[in-house]
């Protein structure tokens, strides 16, 4: 039976007789889960058990809560305790990265990918050295992990499209459609969940698809505080990334809230401001100096580092003074490179460097000491590059330099 519904938002999501507003149920902390289900005429250790079964077990239809009164099943039903998306297509790649495009209500459609972590010689996994504090689409071993359990970093979108216009980038030639609610967001996850396969856990969760995270800055801000609740997915706010384009009033306040404990990756992608403006065209609202200077003041806990995020494109920001320019700018600043040669989209001319251009900047950035990967294109074979599945609709496209599986460094 499909189950799926309109989605409920926070703004129509009231209980009987009371007129404030509570957050959607799938976004509710156990806190307001109480408040609801008072109001309700229900006790309150209901809360917590509504909440796990949510957050822990997976549960996203009131209807399957079956240790509740079927009366108060209902009542939840009825009050949005339900799927807010449906998966419209899930596609598989060689290399096991499972692709899902999936549709809200009003029809629109965003994608989210589960990645599994590879190990072997080549893979990023087994160059790195951030034994616990790696949690980008290149997750790390861990010793404390049963070896039967395979890790898996699932990414996720913010918005239905990108209002930030980079040139590079599918989403944001599309433009912004809409923000997605926090529900739509957190509902990516449990979808994600519950599509693991047999002996797969979910290490991270990486908000790197579709949209700008911190331009949907509340939505964000709940999502993080719900999958890093203690008593529900327990995510540690080190193993969810915020990937961002530059917004500095958000960073600083994503780093005052959560005490700099949520990994934060930065799509830098060039040294100059006239190179990062042509990009970027946020760049022009906040230029280097001043994202750089965030960074500085972001309350990053000590042996932590930021990712830095460098698209390279051909012709444009991949020569070897950038690479040094690169070294020199981000010198005092703890990081981690990924080098992320462009994935080709139909709106632009725009290519990725060949190999040896890419080996040759990376060499740069690994002689001046800094830690640089290149970044894998998992799932390439089914199009596992931002914003690209949602805007072609779900076909696949073909397979280019750099594919899945390929060892690149
Ligand atoms: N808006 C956020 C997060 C989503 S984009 C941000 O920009 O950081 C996630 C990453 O994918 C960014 O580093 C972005 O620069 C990169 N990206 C977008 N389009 C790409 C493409 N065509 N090829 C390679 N990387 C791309
Ligand atoms: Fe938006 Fe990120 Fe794409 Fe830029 S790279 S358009 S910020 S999604």
């Amino acid at each position: 039976m499909n189950h799926w519904r309109p989605s409920l938002t926070a703004r129509t999501c009231y209980t009987a007789g009371v007129s404030s507003p509570l957050p959607h149920p799938l976004v509710r902390t156990p806190e307001e889960w109480r408040e609801a289900l008072v109001r309700l005429g229900e006790r309150p250790f209901r809360a917590t058990q509504v909440f796990q079964a949510i957050h822990r077990r997976n549960v996203r239809d009131a209807r399957e809560i079956t240790d509740l009164p079927v009366s108060l099943r209902d009542r939840l039903f009825e009050e949005g305790l339900r799927p807010v998306l449906e998966v419209d297509t899930e596609r598989r790649s060689t290399d096991d990265t499972r692709k899902l495009l999936v549709r809200f209500a009003d029809q629109a459609t965003v994608e989210t990918v589960l990645i599994p972590a590879v190990s072997g010689p080549g893979s990023v996994a087994a160059q790195s050295t951030d034994k616990d504090e790696d949690a980008d689409a290149s997750s790390v071993d861990d010793d404390d992990e049963p070896a039967a359990v395979r890790r898996v970093t699932q990414c996720i979108s913010t918005q239905v499209g990108c209002a930030m216009g980079c040139v590079f980038c599918a989403s944001g030639v599309a433009g912004l459609k809409r923000h997605l609610a926090p529900e739509e967001i957190v509902g990516q996850v449990l979808e994600g969940r519950a599509r693991l396969d047999e002996g797969e856990e979910l290490r991270n969760v990486v908000l790197m698809g579709m949209g700008e995270p911190l331009h949907n800055y509340d939505a964000t801000a709940r999502t993080l505080r719900i999958l890093s609740h203690r008593e529900g997915i327990d995510l540690s706010s080190r193993r969810v990334t915020v990937s961002t384009s530059g917004l500095v009033p958000e960073i600083d306040r994503l780093g005052q809230e959560f005490a700099g404990q949520v990994t934060l990756a930065i799509s830098l992608h060039a040294t100059t401001d006239e190179q990062r403006s042509a990009l970027m065209p946020i760049n022009k609202k906040y230029p280097l100096a001043e994202l750089l200077a965030a960074l500085r003041r972001y309350p990053l806990p000590k042996r932590r580092r930021f990712t830095i995020e460098f698209t390279l494109v051909a012709g444009q920001n991949d020569d070897v003074p950038e690479a040094r320019r690169l070294a020199a700018l981000l010198r005092g600043i703890p990081v981690k490179i990924n080098l992320i040669p462009m994935n080709p989209i139909e709106a632009s001319t725009l290519a990725p460097p060949d190999r040896t251009g890419v080996l040759a900047f990376q060499k740069i950035l690994l002689d001046a000491g800094y830690a640089c990967f290149i970044r894998r294109r998992r799932g390439d074979d089914v199009s596992a590059a931002c914003g690209q599945l949602a805007l072609l609709g779900a076909k696949p496209r073909p397979r280019r330099p750099f594919a899945a599986g390929e060892p690149e460094s």
